[in-house]
């Protein structure tokens, strides 16, 4: 089973990085890919260059076996949109169970996601919630795929949706930057090295 973990990663902070390996445990999966997208399709395009953004994703799972850097939205052309990703994984790996995680807040907009129903054509969907999350009404569509039989995820290789609570880490890579920008200090949200090299590189100053 292999895990998917999309984002832009400006930067990649201890929130991603906690969840991956939770996951990764928790679902026994071969490895987690984290996908660093090029232009998001729903957001502003990142303040930050691509290259830069990867580099930070390879200095905080250096020594993290099972958590892979896939870059391949990186060299796509066009907004990055899953369903892409999702094909062409898909095309790679035939056989295997693909579980796509996603955020609470991804998943309340998710119904704008380009083609976003035949994700499902393609993998199962892992939503990451708080423990003792209260799901509130979702749409038929989504509740017609909704499991709490974690071996359905393994028997079958797509087409469910799950919930799944991690651990909660109240960070994002918005007050990183905004830490940054105010000049105070943003140690133990994110791994020394990426700080390091968001220093060096004189990186979110403005
Ligand atoms: P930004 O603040 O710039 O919007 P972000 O911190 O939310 O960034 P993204 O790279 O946009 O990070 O997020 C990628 C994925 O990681 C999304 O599915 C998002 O829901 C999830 N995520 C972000 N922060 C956390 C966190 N603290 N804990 C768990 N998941 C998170």
């Amino acid at each position: 089973m292999i895990g998917i973990y999309g984002g832009t990663f400006d930067p990649v902070h201890y929130g991603h990085l906690r969840t991956a390996l939770e996951v990764k445990e928790k679902f026994l999966l071969d490895e987690v890919r984290l996908i660093p997208c090029a232009q998001p399709a729903h957001k502003a395009l990142p303040l930050t260059l691509p290259e830069m953004r990867l580099a930070m994703l390879e200095l905080a799972v250096k020594n993290q076996p099972g958590l892979v850097i896939d870059r391949r939205e990186l060299v796509r052309d066009g907004y990055s949109y899953m369903i892409d990703t999702l094909k062409s994984l898909r095309s790679e790996t035939p056989r295997q169970s693909l579980l796509l995680f996603i955020g609470t807040d991804a998943f309340k907009g998710l119904a704008d996601w380009y083609q976003w129903q035949q994700l499902f054509d393609y993998a199962h969907i892992v939503v990451i919630t708080r423990p003792g999350y209260q799901l509130k009404q979702i749409p038929d569509f989504l509740s017609s795929k909704l499991t709490e039989d974690r071996e359905k995820l393994i028997r079958d290789r797509l087409g469910y949706l799950f919930f799944q609570s991690v651990t909660q880490l109240d960070i994002s890579a918005t007050a990183i930057r905004a830490t940054i920008e105010a000049g105070l200090n943003p140690g133990f949200l994110l791994p020394d090295n990426v700080i390091n090299y968001i220093k060096n590189n004189k990186l979110y100053l403005t």
